[in-house]
């Protein structure tokens, strides 16, 4: 263990156990390739901080213990990856970007996003990525907004991977249109607990969940007076996700890709939760509590969407280096090769975009509305960062598979399973339409289209 390692990760883990733990692994980080998928890195790495650069070493080393094949077999058989959760537990990332008072590392959604990339890069792809990734930035209006009593119980046992976390925002009859919510949380007359009744979709991970960050209304649509804006009735809960208790119900949904985590239907039909310690920021605040948490999850997004398209890029690159046919390297056909320098430049771009939208939501986490980075500024671009991403993972993905030709559709080659997965940034959170309307109205100032 060099002196020089010593120094880079001492301002970064403070944390005795993350600090012990990270140590070992960049000790050991040298005897693995940098990543499962492929041992050319072709990131330029160039203007990243030590923190992020010693994060990423340090979280290839775990996932080159989960190769590919670890992944493939979990996504045909379909089963959670509970030990690659529990390994990254086990050193302390999952409180990477949670306060050092709470247990976390302290550090931002800068060097998260990098964590978040390294994982996809590693070929774990984003079955790799949704196993953990509401352990992050769902976590991030709880510390933010949450008492100190909830977070004493809820953060702690996240960190240490004894509970895992769901996000549950969307709903079937509703959409996009997030301000439509309908599922309701109604206070018992006596105020000491609520009712929930509704629906959530998609929501990942809640088989295996103990607690679910869950947006609903608590004063219904109608009610809500006219001259508010509606999301004024929306409030954010920290809820346990308990089945043996009446009123809950879940059924899984078989999905395209990323099958390795479960995605679910959720019933609530009169849930009970104790009102103390569920609601997470004030009655009626939810939608300005979780826009924390929804700016947050659109740049780990990106970077998700980064690290995916990297690995297919990578990849393709060392199959259009190998592959001879008519005599020569396959790369050698500019057919080939320059869609590949193109994918690599739209990936480039897309890396600027999104570590810039992270930067821009760590500068004004810290300052809060003292801060010069107003918060609508970091929604433009972190929307912008997870728009431009994932179309460059698209891109990448999709030319990776048809670089491969047959073998492109062979799982053991993985870039299939990429392909598959890179869908997902291009849906969720949030639609690319959706982006464009955003920016549209928001950025350019022209007409609202829905
Ligand atoms: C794998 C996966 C995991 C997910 N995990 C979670 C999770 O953990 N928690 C959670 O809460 N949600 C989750 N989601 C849900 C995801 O966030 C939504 O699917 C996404 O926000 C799109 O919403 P929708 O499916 O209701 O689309 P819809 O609102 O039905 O939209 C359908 C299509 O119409 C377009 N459209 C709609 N309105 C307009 C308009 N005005 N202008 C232009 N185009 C429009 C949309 O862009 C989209 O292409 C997940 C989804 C997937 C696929």
């Amino acid at each position: 263990m060099s002196r020089l390692l010593t120094r880079q990760i001492k301002p970064l883990f403070n944390n005795r156990k993350v600090k012990t733990s990270a140590v070992q692994m960049l000790a050991t980080t040298h005897r693995h390739g940098f990543s499962t998928t492929s041992r050319r890195r072709i990131m330029d790495t160039t203007g990243f901080t030590e923190n992020q650069m010693t994060v990423r070493e340090a979280v290839s080393a775990v996932c080159a213990k989960f190769p590919n094949t670890y992944w493939q077999e979990h996504d045909q058989n379909e089963t959670d990856p509970t030990e690659f959760h529990a390994a990254l537990a086990k050193d302390g990332w999952l409180g990477i970007a949670l306060p050092e008072e709470l247990g976390g590392s302290g550090l931002g959604i800068s060097e998260a996003v990098m964590m978040m990339q390294t994982i996809t890069e590693s070929g774990a792809g984003m079955a790799g990525a949704q196993a953990i990734h509401a352990n992050v930035y769902a976590t991030q209006p709880l510390a933010k907004f949450g008492t100190a009593a909830q977070l004493r119980e809820t953060i702690p046992n996240i960190i240490s991977g004894r509970w895992r976390t769901c996000f549950g925002v969307t709903e079937p009859n509703t959409g996009l249109d997030t301000l439509r919510l309908r599922t309701v949380a109604r206070k018992s007359a006596d105020g000491s607990h609520y009712r929930i009744t509704g629906q959530k979709i998609w929501i990942t991970c809640a088989q295996v969940a103990r607690k679910m960050m869950l947006l609903a209304r608590t004063t219904p649509l109608p009610e809500v007076a006219q001259q508010k804006p509606s999301s004024e009735g929306l409030s954010l809960f920290c809820i346990d996700l308990d089945r043996s208790r009446p009123g809950l119900e879940m059924r899984k949904i078989r999905k395209m890709g990323g099958r390795a985590v479960d995605a679910n239907e959720v019933f609530f039909d009169g849930y009970e939760v104790p009102a103390e310690g569920a609601l997470v920021g004030g009655e009626g605040q939810g939608f300005r509590v979780v826009l924390h948490g929804m700016n947050a999850e659109r740049c780990l997004l990106a970077g998700e969407a980064l690290g995916l398209g990297y690995a297919a890029l990578g990849r393709a690159a060392a199959y259009a280096r190998d592959r001879v046919v008519f005599g020569r390297p396959i790369g050698a056909n500019q057919g080939i090769a320059h869609p590949l320098a193109d994918a690599y430049m739209k990936l480039e771009a897309a890396k600027l975009a999104t570590y810039h939208a992270a930067r821009m939501y760590d500068e004004h986490s810290k300052a809060g509305d003292k801060s010069s980075v107003r918060q609508d500024a970091v929604g433009v671009a972190a929307n912008s960062a997870k728009y431009l991403a994932a179309e460059a993972a698209f891109t990448a993905c999709e030319r990776a598979v048809m670089t491969h030709g047959g073998m492109g559709y062979a799982v053991e080659y993985d870039v299939e399973r990429w392909l598959r997965e890179c869908l997902v940034p291009r849906i969720a959170p949030v639609s690319r339409e959706m982006i464009m309307n955003y920016i549209g109205e928001k950025v350019l100032g022209l007409p609202r289209s829905y």
